[in-house]
């Protein structure tokens, strides 16, 4: 690095080096933007002092690095956020889902997000299977941790079930019901659960509940039909669950043509121009 200059401003003097800004009738610009880079002359307890103004190249850089920043944040809470790792991609746009309907109330839901959260409007996804309900879900997760940086979690109803039937004495349960309670927006995914204990179900009823009463919103995707989230008569467990469910969550129908399928068309498409 060269040497400093040192130039007199009126009662203060002003430091500058000589690689990367000059001196021209009294002020000092900068060598790359010409932006003037030398204060106002300014009296601090007695001292006269002129202290360095941002410049033009400053500024951008300053930018960069504050995007940057974001960046990482935003990919830390998607770490914590997603399990697959394929979900982080997963935006409204490249949603292959036609109804306008369903899309209209995901991006509202997006876009309003600060009244959702502080309502606690839910969503609950509903439709057959292969109908896109999970990459809804992980688009909107996807559009809140990057334009509100929110943290979001996004876990599979049987997942959750085994980790709390196999866990073991490793597993805090909870603390892993606690951190799941806690989630500012949560999502399960695929519930409509067949084989399981009064006890894990149970603890899914703790998790839903206390989001309930903690004024939290959840988002809940199932291949269930609506009428039989309703009028579940079989399991006093599952009806409990469900009618909670329903209480937070406004139900989605989330329908159209396969999307794994239009997925697999496109693949072949891709391919056949790369191809022939
Ligand atoms: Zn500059």
């Amino acid at each position: 690095m060269s040497e400093m200059k040192k130039i007199r401003m009126g009662e203060a003097s002003f430091n500058y080096s000589p690689e990367t800004a000059y001196e021209k009738n009294g002020n000092v610009y900068c060598n790359t933007c010409h932006e003037q880079i030398n204060g106002e002359v300014v009296n601090m307890m007695g001292t006269w002092m002129c202290f360095r103004i941002q410049c033009q190249c400053e500024k951008e850089e300053e930018k960069r690095w504050k995007e940057r920043e974001r960046v990482m944040r935003v990919n830390q809470l998607k770490d914590t956020c997603f399990t697959n790792p394929k979900q982080r991609n997963y935006t409204l746009d490249k949603c292959l889902i036609s109804n306008e309907k369903t899309i209209g109330v995901v991006s509202n839901y997006i876009k309003k997000f600060d009244e959702v959260r502080k309502k606690n409007v839910g969503l609950l996804f509903f439709g057959e299977v292969g109908s896109g309900k999970s990459y809804l879900a992980a688009a909107i997760a996807n559009a809140v941790m990057e334009e509100y940086e929110i943290t979001c979690k996004m876990r599979n109803f049987s997942q959750i079930i085994n980790d709390l039937q196999s866990g073991g004495f490793d597993l805090d349960k909870n603390r892993y019901i606690d951190s799941l309670v806690r989630t500012p927006l949560l999502i399960l995914d695929d519930l409509g659960i067949e084989r399981n204990t009064p006890y894990a179900l149970e603890q899914v009823y703790n998790i839903i509940n206390g989001r309930s009463l903690q004024g939290l919103p959840t988002i809940i995707t199932t291949n269930l039909s609506l009428e039989d989230i309703k009028n579940h008569t079989e399991s006093i467990e599952l009806k409990r669950i469900y009618s909670r469910v329903l209480e937070m969550c406004i139900p989605v129908l989330v329908s159209g043509a396969d999307i794994r399928e239009q997925i697999h068309k496109k693949k072949i498409q891709e391919s056949r121009e790369l191809l022939l």
